[in-house]
This record gives structure tokens, sequence and C-alpha cells, in this order.
């Protein structure tokens, strides 16, 4: 039997309740696998030993959240290409006796994407520059993304994803700062909302950007997956636009991190089907 190893370093919460545990286990179960995922709750100052604890067991590979995304490079033999440019990993892999850390965040959000436009060639227009937002725009540029415009509140995060963006990838990045309703440039191809507002249980909230210049040719991406359809999707899908919630964000990461660990490649709408059964 083989187990994986999640890493969190929030709360525990019974499997049932935790989403990534849901959508696993279900495809471990609709695939005929015997392999368990569960969630352990590891408080920063213990990472090492638990990495050597999921190595010295032969565990397959983990998940880590936050806070442990970069601290967790430390433990480990090497790094995947866009963990290497983003810097943090969210899904170790052991390949022999060797630990490899990838970033499959930005990897589920393209995949997930790709259901609606290929990012290669277009203009996108990206809200945030945390975590989740520096995963997404390295892997829009590893894409073919032409333009990258970062739209971030604090200019120094913004800045600094901008210059990675154009120091190890081929996109073109640029920064605007975010101080009020933010219209959309005519010409976007795609725009992605990428930041923590919107978030349950904050649902009604709105981010800062100008509905009025969302126009039908642009496909409108949000990376928050609790609710699914935020305020933001609901109002782009009635400007006429095309939409991907956060949820497809969320799947498409479990496809890949399931086909690292096991080899297979796991049927999304089952994984979708367990986490919608959350009514999240
Ligand atoms: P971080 O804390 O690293 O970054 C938060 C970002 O949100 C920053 O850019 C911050 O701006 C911005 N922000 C926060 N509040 C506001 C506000 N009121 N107005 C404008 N900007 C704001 O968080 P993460 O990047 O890790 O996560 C962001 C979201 O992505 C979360 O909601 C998370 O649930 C989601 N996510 C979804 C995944 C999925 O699979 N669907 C996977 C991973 C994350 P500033 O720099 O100015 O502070």
């Amino acid at each position: 039997m083989n187990f994986l190893l999640p890493l969190t370093g929030s709360f525990a919460q019974p499997a049932a309740e935790n989403p990534t545990v849901a959508m696993i286990e279900a495809a471990f179960a609709h695939h005929g696998l015997d392999w368990r995922y569960l969630n352990v709750e590891v408080a920063p100052a213990d990472l090492g030993d638990a990495v050597r604890g999921a190595r010295a067991m032969g565990w397959r590979g983990f998940n880590c959240s936050i806070p442990h995304k970069v601290a967790v490079i430390a433990h480990l033999d090497g790094l995947g290409q866009s963990a290497q440019i983003i810097g943090a990993v969210n899904t170790v892999v052991r390949q022999g006796d060797r630990l490899i850390g990838e970033n499959t965040d930005g990897r589920g959000f393209v995949a997930a994407l790709r259901q609606e436009v290929d990012p290669a060639g277009k203009a996108v227009v990206l809200f945030g520059a945390g975590g989740a937002a520096r995963a997404v725009a390295v892997e829009m540029a590893l894409a073919g993304a032409r333009q990258i415009t970062i739209v971030n509140r604090s200019a120094g995060r913004g800045q600094a994803l901008v210059d990675l963006l154009n120091d190890r990838t081929p996109a073109q990045a640029r920064l605007a700062i975010w101080d009020g309703p933010f219209a959309v440039p005519a010409g976007t191809d795609i725009v992605i909302h990428a930041t923590s507002v919107g978030l349950y249980p904050d649902v009604e909230a709105m981010p800062a950007i100008a509905i009025e210049s969302l126009t039908p040719a642009m496909v409108v991406a949000d990376g928050i997956h609790n609710p699914p359809l935020t305020p933001l999707l609901r109002a782009a899908q009635a400007r006429g636009c095309r939409t991907v919630d956060g949820l497809g964000m969320l799947v498409q990461q479990g496809v890949i991190g399931l086909k690292y660990w096991t080899g297979v490649d796991a049927d999304p709408q089952v994984m979708r089907q367990a986490l919608l059964a959350l009514r999240l």
C-alpha cells in the first residue's frame, strides 16, 4: 500500500471535509487504486523531521500548502523547471531515492484554461502577485503568453513578479499599480483574478475591476475555488465573456499530482464531482 502525505500548516480537518483529500481519495476509488492520501498538520519547526519521516517510510510523495511551499525546498533533492523559476513547491514526488519538488498550481490553472483558450500568443491581464499569481504567471509565460500585465496593490511584490517574468521567461511583462477600479485594456485576450478577494467566507467581495471594460472576446478566469461561481465570474458571464472557475485549477493540479505519483491519468469529472459534493 502506498501513502501520500500532504503537509499542511493550517489546521487539521476531518478527511471528509478537506477538499483535496476528498478529491484525491475519490480518484483512488474510481480508478481502483489501493492508495491513501492523508492530511497531516505539521508545524513550521517540524518540517524537516516530517520530510525525513516521509522519506524514511517510503511515502511516494506529498503536497504542501502555506506556510511550507518555500521552506520545503531546503529538504528536497531537486526541483522541476517551473518550481525552480517560481521558487515554491506544492507537490513532491519520489523518484528512486530522491525527492523532487514540483509546482502544479500554475500548470493546473493552464490545463483548466486550455479548455476555453490556448495561452500561446495571447495578451493577459493578471490581478495579484502572491504565491498563486506567481505560479499562474510563470506557467502562462512558459505556455507562450505574449504579454502579461501584472496588476497588484503593492508595488514591491508586483515588480518582483514582473522582473521574474522578464528575466526568466520569454513573455513581456509590465506592472500596473492597483489603486482603484481597474479598466482592462482593449485587446486583452485573457483576464485572470489570482488574489484572495472573494474567498469564503467573504463570498460577496468583488475585486476592484471595471466590469464595463470586459468584452465578449475576453476569457475571464478566477483562482477562487470556494465558492466556484464568484461575483466576478457572474458579472463576466453577464458581459458575455467565457469563464473558467477555480475548481478547474484545483482539480487539474490534482490530476497532474496523481499522474506523477501513480502514473494514472485520473478522471477530472470524478474529482470535480467530489468537490461539488462538499457544497463549496
Ligand atoms: P498570497 O497571500 O500569497 O497573495 C495574496 C494576493 O492577493 C496578493 O497579490 C495581495 O496583494 C492580493 N490581495 C489581497 N487582498 C487584496 C485586496 N483587498 N485588494 C487587492 N489585492 C489584494 O495568497 P495566494 O497567492 O497564495 O492565494 C491567493 C488566492 O488563490 C487564495 O484565495 C487561494 O485560495 C487561491 N488559490 C487557489 C488555488 C486553486 O487551486 N484554485 C491554488 C492556490 C491558491 P498585495 O501584494 O498588495 O498584498
